[in-house]
């Protein structure tokens, strides 16, 4: 199981403590979904959830 960042809804190693990405610690095993965001510059997805780095996301934590 991997987990997902509450706040910028990255998926990371079930291990990590932090997002790499925006440095929280409000992080959650529990998500739904997942998507691959390789241009957020033309994603309307990435747009709607806020995302400016292409990566692998949750479309929703809980
Ligand atoms: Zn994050």
């Amino acid at each position: 199981m991997s987990k997902a960042c509450r706040v910028c809804h990255l998926i990371m190693e079930k291990t990590a403590s932090i997002c790499p990405s925006c440095k929280t610690q409000d992080i959650s095993s529990e998500f739904i979904g997942e998507i691959f965001i390789l241009k957020p510059e033309e994603s309307d997805v990435a747009k709607r959830m806020k995302i400016d780095k292409k990566g692998h996301y949750a479309l929703r934590v809980r």
